[in-house]
């Protein structure tokens, strides 16, 4: 496949670095499934003993990546010149791995991950009980931990929170994302008010009310399967919050929840079966690799949005479909048109919580994590300031103030598992997703497509251009060797400008 030399998988070195990364993936893999346990099925006393071992399973990957036959057999690697793209690949992403961890000292590094560990649950209890100050302490803590490590791997004259922003999503640093946040605060924020002055009224009482659990999760396989989820290498479970994990690309499991609002639990299954989807594209020969996943946070974002909004949200893919859903729900949905449905579940309604938000306003609520992110570490904000600034973005760019710091602050789990750098990928991937519809849309009858129930084309073409690669090649390499143009956030903004210009029978 690609550039890499065929012939390449004759390297010494490499055929002696596979089991020591082997090991190392198994570690990783048993990781996961403690994560995965923690959110789906683990009992709450289970909490503080699990993170003993995941500090310790944790360290001995450390041990492993960082060892000296590691080292070595990279430093050799490194050099090669014939190894496949898939091998090089691997060792480009053991290297990055390597050299992460390589500088963070082995007690720092396990102290630190029993501190996340435990976090979670301080974080969960202080939302419980709405109680910001609960959580302060330990997101000083986990902040304080992250500069240090980002510190210890900085380049000269690199900045903090471009270290961390690289982790996520390489090339895309402070600079270039300043001019891309930049860009949708500049249009979509008074777009927003533009819609929201509207006189056009969006009915969408019939999709709250008495949907029963057992109907949902039948709606939820069935809809998994349609969009192409396959069962008999994956699962869906659920959780508090819906998420996605994968041990490798023949076990990926996805959770959901179910609520009163029947579109919440089915527009998080299709978008979590596009992450699913993406993760079971991945070619065989990177299976249990360290390139055997999604490219970025961004990428992977960019398909389960583009599976959740430019697929299921799109008035097409109900055409062959609604009276499938009607059969599902007969007294909640009779007396609701298709039209009306789809309608309803594109509405605009700027809101406090991220994960509810409509396509419009959600790239806004990333923004005000943007720029608090920022400001905590290139700025060193005060922890204590952080529930006061982030009420004053929300009501700046959404127009909505939350009135306690479990709708506002403490909403997020990212903060308490130290992903810094995380939220920027779910705009992007928002902005990737639109650059690639555009692009199919210009190579096919993409919504004629819907229309015959033929989402298996389209998840095809989305394979063959990002799926397959995994890791091998980084996002803006995968957009632009699949739209011929480089990475392009104006369309998204156009994307959105026409949808919610068009339902909201605007003006041009
Ligand atoms: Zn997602």
């Amino acid at each position: 496949m690609g550039q890499g030399k065929e012939e390449g998988k004759g390297s010494k070195a490499y055929e002696q670095l596979k089991p020591c990364l082997e090991r190392a993936m198994a570690l990783q893999a048993a990781l996961v499934l403690f994560e995965w346990d923690n959110e789906t099925l683990a009992p709450e006393e289970a909490g503080r003993y699990t993170a003993k071992i995941q500090g310790a399973l944790s360290g001995a990957y450390q041990e492993i990546m960082t060892g000296e036959t590691t080292g070595k057999l990279l430093e050799k690697c490194r050099k090669e010149t014939g190894l496949t793209e898939a091998e090089g690949a691997i060792v480009r992403e053991a290297l990055e791995e390597y050299e992460r961890l390589v500088r963070i000292p082995p007690k720092e590094y396990r102290d630190y991950q029993e501190l996340v560990a435990e976090s979670a649950r301080v974080w969960a209890k202080a939302k419980e009980q709405q109680d910001f100050d609960a959580f302060a302490p330990t997101l000083k803590k986990i902040i304080s931990y992250q500069k240090k490590f980002a510190g210890y791997r900085a380049k000269k004259g690199q900045r903090l929170y471009d270290v961390m922003l690289d982790d996520y999503e390489k090339g895309f640093s402070m600079e270039k994302l300043d001019e891309f946040f930049g860009l949708l605060k500049k249009e979509l924020v008074p777009f927003l008010k533009k819609v929201m002055d509207s006189k056009v009224e969006i009915r969408d009482d019939f999709l709250t009310g008495d949907f029963p659990e057992e109907k949902q999760r039948e709606l939820a396989e069935f809809l998994a399967e349609y969009v192409g989820f396959d069962f008999k290498r994956g699962v869906l479970s659920e959780s508090a919050h819906p998420f996605t994990t994968n041990l490798h690309n023949h076990d990926v499991r996805l959770t959901t929840h179910y609520r009163e609002r029947v579109d919440s639990s089915l527009f998080s299954v299709i978008h979590e079966a596009g992450h699913g989807i993406y993760e079971l594209g991945v070619d065989d020969g990177l299976t249990q690799t360290l390139a055997g996943q999604g490219a970025s946070m961004g990428m992977h974002e960019s398909q389960s949005r583009f599976f959740e909004n430019m697929i299921g949200r799109n008035g097409a893919f109900w055409e062959p479909l609604y009276e499938r859903l009607q059969e599902f729900f007969p007294e909640q949905l009779k007396s609701v048109s298709r039209e009306e449905f789809v309608r309803a579940v594109n509405k605009v309604q700027p809101g406090l919580i991220r994960t509810e938000a409509d396509e419009l306003t959600y790239s806004l609520h990333v923004l005000v994590r943007y720029e608090l992110e920022k400001m905590l570490i290139e700025e060193d904000l005060d922890v204590e300031k952080l529930p006061k600034l982030w009420a004053d973005k929300y009501e700046e760019y959404l127009g909505v103030r939350p009135e306690n710091p479990a709708e506002g602050v403490l909403q997020d789990i990212h903060w308490a598992q130290g992903s810094f750098g995380y939220f920027p990928s779910y705009a992007l991937g928002s902005a990737f997703a639109a650059q690639m519809y555009y692009f199919m849309k210009k190579e096919m009858d993409f919504e004629g497509l819907l229309r015959q129930g033929k989402v298996n084309v389209i998840r095809e073409v989305l394979r063959k251009h990002i799926h397959r690669f995994g890791k091998m090649r980084d996002s803006r390499r995968l957009l632009r060797d699949m739209t011929g143009e480089d990475f392009n956030p104006e369309y998204y903004v156009k994307y959105l400008k026409d949808k919610y210009g068009e339902l909201y029978q605007m003006k041009k």
